[in-house]
């Protein structure tokens, strides 16, 4: 399923087999989540390359290598991420911190991800899936899920945690930070009740429309939404000292605010990509908590309605397509 460029449907589209070269392993998809960023992709928010086949929460096997491919072998069950490569020469690379390199590969992004039968993804960026997940539930846990646990270790210790839009990667983030022993509040779209009602069932204490202060102030706040009228919102429900994490690829402009709401060393982050130690902490911790994707299936072909439906805000949990 291919976007050609901005502001088109996805199209089906056939084409010959890929062979895997070099590092690459040549995957069979099981399961490919639908992330926000699919998107902000299709809208031409962020620096995507078109035509590009969407999707960077893959679930695949192997079945060919490419003669320097490493880490896996054939009928090995994998899992693609957002980071595709990354240069490893760069400043941010040899610091630690992948996710901000200077000449990276975005999966479904500048390389073609995971809305199809079959993908090409570099072996050194893949990572091994925990045996207790099935295909679908695992695909969630690769962006959504990642993005999340990222996003929560940058909040750092708060104990209690505001989460502003509860849709993936939100309803992971709350069970790890649940099992934590921290307090959760969700903030939906004002109205969305089905969303409280989740929230609520996963364990949050609070769960409310997030144009209201919550019940007591908060240590940070992660903003998933991609809504930057929450960045204020945020900002005065969070103590002295509070941290607000962005935590999405791409939000609309942040209104102007007060200055006394930002000062007393109240700050705001951005969370930015992911790097493999990210997802090879989150992939062992997950099966702990453990954590539990809600799931719901479409067909590969009906990877526009899934689009639709997260856009709409219709899903609970994560939309995953199975080829
Ligand atoms: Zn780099
Ligand atoms: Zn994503």
């Amino acid at each position: 399923m291919v976007f050609d460029a901005p502001g088109q449907p996805l199209r089906a589209c056939e084409r010959p087999m890929p062979e895997p070269e070099g590092p690459d392993l040549l995957l069979e998809v099981s399961a490919c989540g639908v992330c926000r960023t699919d998107l902000h992709v299709a809208d031409g928010e962020i620096g995507a390359r078109y035509p590009i086949i969407p999707g960077h929460e893959i679930v695949g096997r192997v079945i060919a290598m490419g003669a320097q491919a490493t880490g896996f072998a054939v009928g090995d069950r994998v899992g693609v991420a957002w980071l595709g490569r990354s240069c490893g020469i760069c400043r941010y690379c040899c610091s630690g911190r992948e996710n901000l390199c200077d000449d990276p590969v975005y999966t479904g992004a500048t390389r073609d991800g995971g809305y199809a039968s079959h993908v090409i993804a570099d072996s050194r960026f893949c990572l091994g899936i925990p045996d207790v997940y099935g295909d679908a539930e695992a695909a969630p846990l690769l962006c959504a899920g990642l993005i999340g646990y990222r996003a929560l270790v940058t909040a750092g210790e708060a104990q209690v945690l505001g989460l502003y839009g509860f849709g993936a990667a939100a309803h992971t983030v709350a069970q790890v930070a649940i099992w934590q022993g921290r307090s959760v509040h969700a903030f939906t779209r004002p109205g969305d009740v089905a969303a409280q009602a989740f929230a609520r069932s996963l364990g949050c204490v609070e769960a409310v429309d997030s144009d209201l202060p919550p019940a007591v102030l908060l240590d940070a706040a992660i903003i998933f939404a991609p809504a930057g009228a929450l960045v204020p919102l945020a900002l005065k429900a969070v103590r002295k000292g509070g941290r607000v994490v962005c935590a999405g690829i791409h939000m609309t402009d942040i209104p102007a605010f007060p200055y006394a709401d930002l000062w007393e060393e109240r700050s705001i982050v951005s969370v930015a990509n992911l790097t493999r130690s990210d997802g090879r902490e989150f992939l062992a911790l997950a099966p702990q908590v453990p954590v539990h994707t809600h799931v719901s299936r479409f067909a590969l072909g009906d990877a526009g309605e899934a689009l639709k439906a997260l856009r709409d805000g219709r899903l609970q949990g994560a939309a995953v397509l199975v080829p």
